[in-house]
């Protein structure tokens, strides 16, 4: 019997996935899908070399530099710099559109594995500025100690 490999053998997350990359006029391609899923596994942010490790014998390099790319200036991924400033990406709250993000929390990171994560309850502080300062984007982290490591 033939199997169909349309979209109807989309399970249902990756038919969310495939909707969130239509509502963003990306082309539904297995790379970007396999690149949201491993996202979405995550409860850390995750950065370039780990997602390599993870789809390297599925996606090279490039495409993955690139992937990463157009999501962040779509307004669905968002960049948070780890202690050793590493970008690690995270999934973007609904609020985000091209190019304005509205991820305004703070976010912690682990001072022993450096894991990232969205303190998505927690906004930012709001920012008061001298005269003639203009604001681009604001990072606020908290640093300390996951539930992982806590427990070690
Ligand atoms: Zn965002
Ligand atoms: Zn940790
Ligand atoms: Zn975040």
């Amino acid at each position: 019997m033939k199997v169909d490999m349309d979209s109807e053998n989309l399970d249902h997350q990756q038919e969310e996935f495939a909707q969130i990359l239509k509502a963003n006029k990306l082309k539904i391609t297995q790379p970007r899908l396999r690149v949201l899923d491993t996202i979405s596994t995550k409860t850390a942010a995750i950065s370039q070399p780990e997602l390599e490790k993870i789809l390297g014998s599925e996606i090279d390099r490039v495409t993955l530099y690139r992937i990463l790319a157009s999501f962040e200036e779509k307004g669905i991924l968002h960049k948070v710099f780890d202690l050793n400033g590493t970008a690690t990406y995270a999934l973007c709250s609904t609020k985000c559109t091209e190019h304005h993000h509205h991820d305004q929390h703070v976010h912690f990171i682990c001072s022993v594995c450096n894991s990232v994560f969205c303190l998505d309850e927690t906004n930012v502080p709001k920012i008061n500025l001298p005269k003639g300062f203009s604001l681009q984007s604001i990072a606020v982290n908290a640093v300390g100690l996951c539930n992982q490591c806590t427990e070690k």
